[in-house]
């Protein structure tokens, strides 16, 4: 499916082309611009940050950053749709914003949100933990929380996709990159390296390397 939609979106791109309108934009086919996003846990609070990295930790979009807040609490950035996804060990939780946006929980345990449920900013969707629904790895309990868009693919099921897959194909299909993306009032800037980068809390320009621990004032 998705194959097929890229191919046909190249031709209507390369008609538009043709015709001399590049500037129209093929709104089927882009995302709306970045919402206002909390950060996926309560303000006021320390948090560790493992850093930017992409979705397997090695190569490909860096749409990836581990949180452990000090509460433990992983709550919806902002309003949207949860779409529960399910493997042999588990689920993780993605959840589909306006706009063509989605962002995705995984490691949580004790999901408190139910596949469909509309949720707004700040509910509770689990906590954080060590949970390999579909595969992978985790040395600590956090949140992996990644960025991705589809607006060619509304509410698409990843279920049964491992962690190789999604942290691949997935990952290069539809990950957006958390550099440049504002946080709850945080700048989030990649580094060079995987598992690293910078949070800049804009208010006061304060800069928090990371890895490393702050506090997610507001
Ligand atoms: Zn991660």
């Amino acid at each position: 499916m998705r194959k097929l939609h890229v191919r046909a979106a190249g031709l209507v791109a390369a008609a538009v082309l043709g015709l001399g309108l590049a500037a129209v934009p093929d709104a089927a086919a882009e995302a709306g611009p970045f919402p206002v996003l909390a950060l996926p846990f309560k303000a006021g609070q320390q948090v560790y940050s493992a850093g930017i990295h992409s979705d397997d930790g090695s190569t490909g979009v860096k749409n990836a950053l581990d949180l452990s807040p000090a509460d433990k609490t992983v709550r919806a950035p902002l309003a949207g749709t949860v779409h529960l996804q399910h493997c042999a060990g588990g689920d993780w939780v993605a959840i589909d914003h306006a706009g063509g946006w989605r962002t995705g929980y995984y490691h949580m345990e004790g999901i408190k949100v139910t596949d469909g449920e509309q949720v707004e900013a700040g509910d509770v969707l689990g906590s954080t933990g060590n949970a390999l629904p579909c595969g992978g790895s985790s040395t600590g309990a956090h949140v992996h929380f990644t960025l991705w868009t589809l607006p060619d693919e509304p509410a698409a099921n990843w279920s049964g996709l491992a962690y190789s897959q999604l942290s691949t194909t997935v990952a290069v299909a539809h990950g957006e990159p958390i550099d440049g993306k504002t946080l709850g009032g945080w700048l989030f800037t990649a580094g060079a390296d995987q598992y690293t980068g910078t949070a800049t809390h804009l208010a006061d320009r304060m800069v928090t390397q990371l890895p490393g621990h702050f506090r997610a004032k507001l």
